[in-house]
C-alpha cells in the first residue's frame, strides 16, 4: 500500500499528531494543510507519512487542501519546535503553529506582499543628481544609484536609507520613476561597504578566536562593559561569516525598541547582505513577508526578538543573542521557552558557534562560562574591559543616603544641584525610575485607606494625567475617588513617586530645562519612542525621565549625568533573583552617562548606601559581585546549581486550586525520588486578574530527572478531572515565582 497517511500537528492542546488520507495532492514533510477536524477546518503541518494508522480506515477524513506552493517548514526547524514542546511540557501542534506568522496559522493561501523595483522615466533621467540640493542627501543617492543601476529593488532602497522607500513612490507620483512589480525580492545593488574602525586589542582577541573556530558549535561569552564595542564584535563575525560562504546569521534583541537602532547600524555596515527584522511590532504582512524572506535563505541577516528563535533559516551558521542576561528572552505564557536557551540548542545541533553579549551576564551563563572551570566549563569567556572610544571613561558612581538629608519633592540637594549643573553646560540627564504613572498609591490620611485593585492582589497605582486610577496588572481603570469609601474623609492624596510626577516635579524645580518622559505609556503610539530618541540626539532634550525602557542599548553621547531614584524595594525582595536584576538594571542605566569623550556621573538615591551591591556598582565590578551571589546560590542550592520547574495553576475558586495542587503534589512524591517537591504555595501575587493562584515548585539537581518526572506528572494532570476547572502550566526553568 503506497504511504497515504499523513499525520499532521494542529493547534490543539493534545500532545499527539492526528491521522488523516492523503487527497492526492503531492505534501511534503513540513506542508501546510486544511483538514476537516469535527465540524471545523483547521490548518494543520505534515509531520510524517505513514502506509497504515491505528485509526479504523472508516473513521479516516481526508485532507481537504494542501496549500502546495508555499515552501514546507524544514526538517530542522520541525525538530527544534518537536525538542522545545517536549523540553517546556507544551503540547507540540500548539507550540508549532504559534511560531507561525498568523497569515499561516489562517485558512487561505499565504501570499506575499507584492514587490517593486524602480526605474528612470524620461523625465527622471533628465535630472542630474549632482544638481540636486545636497541637503537631500537620500533623494541624490537613489538618483545616481539610478545612473549606474537599470532599477532597485525595495531592498536596494533599504540599503540606501530606512526613508528611501516612501520617497521612490513619492518619485513615481512626480513622474521621475516608474515601479514595476517583481516576482521575488532580488538585490542587485552592490555598494561599497563603508570601512569599519580598526578593532582595539580586547575586540581583535575576541573576533579572533571566534573566527578561528567558526565552523563548529561553540559557546562565546562575550562580556564587555557597556561601551566597550560589543556591536562592533558582532559586525566583524557577521561579515566574516557572510563574506567567506553562503550564509545566514540570526541576531536576536530582547526588545523591539532596540531592533531599528541595530538595524540602522547593520544596514550602514553590511549594506550588501539583505536584512529583514521579524517582531510583533510588524504588520501580518510584512512579518509573513521577511519571515519568508528568511526561510528562502534571501535574508542573509535576521534581527528578531525571542520567537525569532525557530524561524526556518536553511544557512544558518551563527547566532548572536544581544543582551543575553535579559529576561524578556523568556516566554511567560503559552509555551515558556528560553530563547536563549533553544539557541543553544539549536547551535549545538546544527554545529555552528553561538554569540551571547552582555555587560552583566545571566548568572546562569556566567558560571556556565567560570565556575568550576573543569566541571561546567561549557562556554568561553571572553572579556572586553575598556570603553571602545578611547576617551570615554566609565561614570562615576556614588550613593546618597536619603535619610540624611532634606529632599526636595523626592530629590537630594546633589541630585538638584548635579541637574542645574548639566543644564548651564548644555548636557544631558537621564533620571531612572521605575514606576510609570503618577504615584504608585492613593493613600486616605484619615484611616490609612489604600486604593486596592479588586482584580489583583496589588495596589492602584494614580494616573493624575487621565484622573484615573489604573491596576498595572489587570488595567482595570475607574476615577479617582472625591472621598475615602472607607471613611468618608476628602483629603486622599498620591504617596510616592512615579514617571509622570517627577516630570511634574522636575519641569517646576527646573522651569528651563526641556524634558521628556520614556515609559509604557508616553510610548504606546508607534514610533512614539523614535521620534522622543531622535529628538535627544538632536539636542532638543535636556532631562529624560524614564523606566528601564531607557536603561538598555541606546547610545546618547551628550548625557553626562544619570540619576537613580528609587530601587530599594528590590534591595530587599523575597524573589532570589532580584538582586541579580537589578545590579544589571542599575549596570545598564549607568552605562547610559559619558558614552562619548565627556565624563558621567551617576547618583543613586538610597537608603542603603553600603550595601553590598552598591558596593560592587560603585567599583563596577560585575565579576566579583557575580562570584558572590553565585556562591550564595550554591549554598542555598538554586538554581543555576539545581534545576526547577513550577506548576502553576489559577481558578476562580481557590479551593479548586488547592485540590489540584494537593494531587500534583502527591503524584510527584511518588514519582521520583530524585526531585524535591515542595509543598504547594501562593505566589506573591495571590489574586490576579480575578483568578487565585498557586503553584508548586519541583527542583532537582539532575535536569533529567526533572524532566523525566515531569513528562509523567503532566500526562497524569491531563487525565485528571479537576484539571479541567483550573487553569495550569508547567513552568521550566521560571525566572519569576
Ligand atoms: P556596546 O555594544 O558594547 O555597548 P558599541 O558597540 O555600541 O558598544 O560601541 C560603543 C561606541 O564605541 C559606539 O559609538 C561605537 O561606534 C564605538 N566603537 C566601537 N568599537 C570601536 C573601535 N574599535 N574604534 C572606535 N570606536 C569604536
Ligand atoms: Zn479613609
Ligand atoms: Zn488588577
Amino acid at each position: 500500500m503506497p504511504t497515504s497517511i499523513l499525520k499532521i500537528a494542529l493547534d490543539l492542546p493534545l500532545d499527539r499528531l492526528f491521522d488523516y488520507l492523503s487527497n492526492g495532492q503531492q505534501a511534503h514533510i513540513g506542508q501546510r494543510v486544511l483538514v476537516p477536524f469535527g465540524r471545523q477546518k483547521l490548518i494543520g503541518i505534515v509531520i510524517a507519512k505513514a502506509s497504515s494508522s491505528d485509526l479504523a480506515a472508516e473513521k479516516l477524513k481526508t485532507v481537504i487542501q494542501v496549500f502546495a506552493d508555499e515552501l514546507p517548514i524544514d526538517a530542522e526547524t520541525l525538530s527544534l519546535l518537536k525538542f522545545s514542546a517536549d523540553y517546556y511540557q507544551y503540547p507540540f501542534g500548539q507550540a508549532l503553529l504559534s511560531a507561525l506568522p498568523v497569515r499561516l496559522r489562517q485558512i487561505a493561501p499565504a501570499v506575499s506582499r507584492k514587490q517593486y523595483a524602480y526605474h528612470l522615466t524620461e523625465l527622471g533621467r533628465l535630472v542630474d543628481p549632482a544638481t540636486l540640493p545636497t541637503r537631500q542627501l537620500v533623494l541624490r543617492r537613489l538618483m545616481q544609484a539610478l545612473q549606474t543601476h537599470n532599477s532597485l529593488t525595495e531592498l536596494d532602497l533599504d540599503a540606501i536609507s530606512t526613508s528611501a522607500r516612501k520617497l521612490a513612490k513619492q518619485l513615481v507620483t512626480d513622474g521621475w520613476l516608474v515601479s514595476e512589480q517583481v516576482p521575488a525580492i532580488i538585490k542587485t545593488l552592490e555598494v561599497l561597504m563603508p570601512a569599519p574602525p580598526a578593532l582595539n586589542d580586547e575586540q581583535s582577541l575576541a573576533v579572533a578566536r571566534i573566527t578561528q573556530e567558526v565552523q563548529i558549535f561553540k559557546a562565546w561569552l562575550l562580556h564587555g562593559i557597556t561601551g566597550s564595542g560589543k556591536t562592533e564584535v558582532y559586525m566583524r563575525l557577521m561579515q566574516y561569516v557572510l563574506e567567506s560562504q553562503q550564509a545566514q546569521i540570526l541576531v536576536l534583541v530582547p526588545e523591539i525598541n532596540l531592533t531599528p537602532q541595530l538595524e540602522a547600524r547593520f544596514r550602514s555596515r553590511l549594506t550588501n547582505f539583505p536584512l529583514v527584522s521579524l517582531h510583533s511590532n510588524l504588520s501580518e504582512s510584512e512579518r509573513l513577508h521577511n519571515w519568508q524572506l528568511a526561510q528562502s535563505g534571501a535574508a542573509k541577516i535576521i534581527i528578531g526578538t525571542r520567537l525569532a528563535i525557530f524561524t526556518p533559516l536553511p544557512q544558518l551558521k551563527l547566532i548572536i543573542i544581544d543582551e543575553e542576561h535579559d529576561s524578556s528572552y523568556k516566554q511567560q505564557d503559552s509555551m515558556r521557552y528560553h530563547a536563549r536557551d533553544v539557541a543553544l540548542v539549536r547551535a549545538k545541533r546544527l554545529n555552528i558557534p553561538v554569540v551571547l553579549g552582555s555587560a552583566t551576564p545571566s548568572l546562569e551563563s556566567w558560571h556556565n562560562a567560570i565556575a568550576n572551570a573543569q566541571q561546567t566549563n561549557k562556554y568561553h569567556l571572553l572579556s572586553l574591559q575598556q570603553r571602545a572610544v578611547s576617551a570615554a571613561k566609565l561614570p562615576h558612581i556614588e550613593c546618597i543616603d536619603t535619610t540624611k538629608v532634606n529632599l526636595q519633592h523626592g530629590l537630594t540637594p546633589q541630585l538638584i544641584a548635579a541637574l542645574k549643573l548639566r543644564l548651564a553646560r548644555k548636557e544631558q540627564s537621564l533620571l531612572f525610575i521605575n514606576r510609570r504613572g503618577y504615584s504608585p498609591v492613593l493613600l486616605c490620611s484619615a484611616c490609612h485607606w489604600i486604593a486596592p485593585c479588586t482584580r489583583c492582589s496589588s495596589r492602584l497605582v494614580v494616573h493624575l494625567g487621565q484622573r484615573k486610577l489604573r491596576c498595572h496588572h489587570c488595567g482595570q481603570e475607574q476615577k479617582i475617588p472625591s472621598q475615602c469609601p472607607s471613611c468618608g474623609n476628602a483629603d486622599l492624596h498620591p504617596m510616592g513617586y512615579g514617571t509622570q510626577r517627577l516630570e511634574q516635579t522636575l519641569a517646576e524645580l527646573l522651569p528651563t530645562a526641556r524634558i521628556a518622559r520614556v515609559d509604557r505609556d508616553s510610548t504606546s503610539r508607534k514610533n512614539a519612542l523614535v521620534e522622543i530618541l531622535d529628538q535627544v540626539h538632536k539636542q532638543e532634550i535636556d532631562i529624560l525621565v524614564g523606566t528601564q525602557m531607557l536603561a538598555k542599548g541606546h547610545d546618547f553621547p551628550n548625557l553626562t549625568l544619570v540619576g537613580v531614584m528609587d530601587t530599594d524595594s528590590a534591595l530587599h525582595s523575597p524573589d532570589f533573583r532580584a538582586s541579580e536584576r537589578l545590579f544589571a538594571q542599575l549596570m545598564q542605566v549607568a552605562g547610559r552617562a559619558g558614552r562619548a569623550d565627556k565624563a558621567g556621573q551617576v547618583i543613586i538615591q538610597t537608603q542603603f548606601p553600603e550595601h553590598a551591591l552598591f558596593n560592587a556598582l560603585r567599583s563596577q565590578d560585575y565579576a566579583s559581585y557575580a562570584n558572590a551571589l553565585l556562591l550564595e546560590r550554591e549554598q542555598v542550592q538554586f538554581p543555576p546549581y539545581v534545576f526547577t520547574a513550577l506548576l502553576r495553576a489559577e481558578a476562580n475558586d481557590f479551593s479548586l486550586v488547592q485540590q489540584f495542587l494537593r494531587y500534583a503534589f502527591e503524584q510527584a512524591r511518588n514519582l521520583s525520588n530524585d526531585v524535591l517537591v515542595y509543598d504547594p504555595v501562593r505566589p506573591q501575587m495571590e489574586r490576579l486578574k480575578g483568578m487565585e493562584r498557586g503553584h508548586l515548585l519541583m527542583q532537582a539537581a539532575s535536569r533529567v530527572a526533572l524532566q523525566r518526572l515531569l513528562k509523567h506528572l503532566v500526562s497524569l494532570l491531563r487525565a485528571q478531572a479537576t484539571a479541567a476547572k483550573v487553569r495550569w502550566a508547567i513552568d521550566v526553568n521560571p525566572l519569576e515565582f
